[in-house]
């Protein structure tokens, strides 16, 4: 086994690497692992104009390309790989990864963030960034006055709704059963708003129009009636949930009955060394800025970590 390291930062989403420029910068030689969407949920958008600081906007990709950039530049290094195995509790905390290699660190940065259900129709990774969304708060901008779709029954699905009618000349919300799992005051929200129309026990069957590069209507089908129809639609957002990845650590790190790890106050979880950043941990706010400043909070909570235990 190779030497021991001070710092190992899981995921390279805005939340690892803000816990990478400012470990790096304190001197720590942290090295971050991609995981197996490098760059995250960012990387897998298009513009980019809430994230303070662009006037103008930025592509996704291009912000978290950067961050790497800003990063490597204080002396990050970045590795392909993901973890499948951990041994938090030990020390130095022992890490497993799928090509066999092993490692040793002192302190670990869990920013392996949480990533979006999708429903898994043919066409709809194909139509990501190009009218299929699963982020109200950073697509929804761009359908001003178009026809919008929202998937799911439960509260981010309602919110996403909601927010989406600030835009929107319509949002259908479509569900596939009778009742939502959303809490009544977000469907009561929902049903107050003018623009948004429930469409139950329907599900989607597909996404159009990929040989046109954007999406421009779905298939339905009502399960009740069995029926199966077209209808137009220009932006198509999967509100049905997320998944943190958490796999590796649980049995180990306190997690809540959903896989998001729980926090111990600051970024700091059950076991001392073993940090969290950003998504993993966050399942209220969930924005490029948040996970940031998570990752920001992390490295400093590292560097305090080492300090104490003398390193
Ligand atoms: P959720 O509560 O798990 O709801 C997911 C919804 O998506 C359910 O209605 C489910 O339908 C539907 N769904 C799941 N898989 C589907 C599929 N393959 N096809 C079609 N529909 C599918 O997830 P969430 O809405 O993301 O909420 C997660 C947690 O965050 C909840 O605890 C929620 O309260 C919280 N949250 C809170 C706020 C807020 O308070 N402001 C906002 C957002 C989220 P079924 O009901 O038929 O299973």
């Amino acid at each position: 086994m190779s030497e021991i390291l001070n710092v190992v930062i899981l995921g390279s989403g805005c939340a690892g690497s803000t816990a990478a420029i400012y470990s790096a910068r304190a001197n720590l030689s942290p090295l971050v692992f991609e995981g197996h969407e490098p760059g995250g949920q960012l990387s897998i958008t298009t513009g980019v104009e809430n994230f303070p600081g662009f006037p103008d906007g930025i592509d996704g990709p291009v912000l978290v390309q950067n961050m790497k950039q800003q990063a490597e530049r204080f002396g990050a290094q970045y590795r392909q790989g993901r973890v499948v195995k951990a041994h938090l509790t030990a020390k130095p905390i022992g890490l497993e990864f799928e090509d066999g290699e092993k490692l040793e660190t002192r302190t670990l940065i869990i920013a392996t963030g949480a990533s979006a259900r999708w429903l898994n129709l043919p066409n709809e990774q194909k139509l990501i960034g190009h009218g299929v969304s699963s982020c109200a708060t950073c697509d929804g901008f761009f359908f001003r006055g178009k026809k919008i779709m929202v998937i799911g029954g439960g509260d981010s699905a309602m919110e996403e709704a909601n927010f989406l009618g600030r835009f929107g000349s319509e949002v259908a919300l479509v569900h596939r059963s009778e009742s939502f799992r959303a809490s009544k005051i977000m469907y009561e929200r929902a049903q107050a708003n003018p623009k948004i129309k429930f469409v139950m026990n329907t599900v989607v069957k597909d996404i159009y129009d990929v040989s046109k590069g954007e999406v421009t209507g779905v298939k339905l089908h009502n399960r009740v009636t069995n029926e199966t129809y077209d209808r137009a639609v220009d932006g198509f957002f999967v509100a049905i949930g997320h998944i943190p990845n958490t796999l590796p650590f649980a049995g180990q790190l306190d997690l809540d009955p959903d896989g998001y790890i729980i926090t111990h106050g600051g970024a700091r979880t059950n076991i001392p060394g073993v940090f969290h950043a950003g998504d993993v941990q966050d399942r209220t706010y969930r924005q490029a800025i948040t996970a940031s400043g998570a990752g920001c909070m992390a490295a400093i909570e590292v560097e305090r970590f080492l300090e104490a235990e003398g390193h």
